[in-house]
């Protein structure tokens, strides 16, 4: 995990005075680094049934893809509003300051299906308990979340502590 680590570009000061970045466009680039992350991800999620791995706009669309592939799984997306076309569900969740929304099909997840959440990043864990909500609410099981990092001093965990979370990198 070191070498994960090391991979992954911390920037100050975006994208706003006094946020600390993780950048992992620098970990995409390496082949080695690329590769690693995502087996690792999917090994923490493999030796169970899988349905779905569902991708949050925007670079969670980056690991759920070959994670589903792995696992033998469906890919859906679970984007910013207004942005897929056909019926949806909506949640809206809060921010730092003020709110934010997700959508995803309506039809994307049948009642009973076993989902995993993927993300590069867990923070508040906003965005990942919104995701949640939106599975729930079509009568998906949501069976793990995964993460290549998590900040864990923004308690992001606790916010999903009914529900497995795995993450290959934690910072404190
Ligand atoms: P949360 O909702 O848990 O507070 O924030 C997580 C979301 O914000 C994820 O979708 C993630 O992509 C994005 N995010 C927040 N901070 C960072 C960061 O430092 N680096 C990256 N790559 N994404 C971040």
């Amino acid at each position: 995990m070191d070498e994960l680590r090391r991979l992954i570009r911390e920037i100050p000061d975006f994208p706003k005075p006094g946020i600390l970045f993780y950048d992992i466009t620098t970990l995409l680039k390496d082949s080695r680094g690329l590769k690693l992350a995502v087996n690792h991800m999917s090994e923490a999620l493999s030796g169970q049934p899988i349905d779905v791995v569902i991708g949050v706009e925007a670079r969670g669309f980056i690991f759920a893809p070959p994670l589903a592939y792995q696992l033998g799984a469906g890919f859906v997306p679970v984007r910013k509003p207004k942005k897929l076309p056909g019926e949806v569900e909506r949640v809206s969740y809060d921010l730092e300051y003020g709110s934010d929304m997700l959508e995803i099909h309506r039809d994307a997840i049948q009642p009973g299906q076993r989902v995993v959440i993927a993300d590069d990043l867990l923070a508040t864990g906003g965005t990942a308990a919104a995701t949640v909500a939106l599975v729930e609410k079509l009568g998906g099981e949501v069976v793990g979340l995964t993460f290549l990092v998590e900040l864990t001093f923004l308690g992001g965990r606790e916010k999903l502590a009914s529900y497995p979370v795995t993450s290959l990198l934690k910072y404190d």
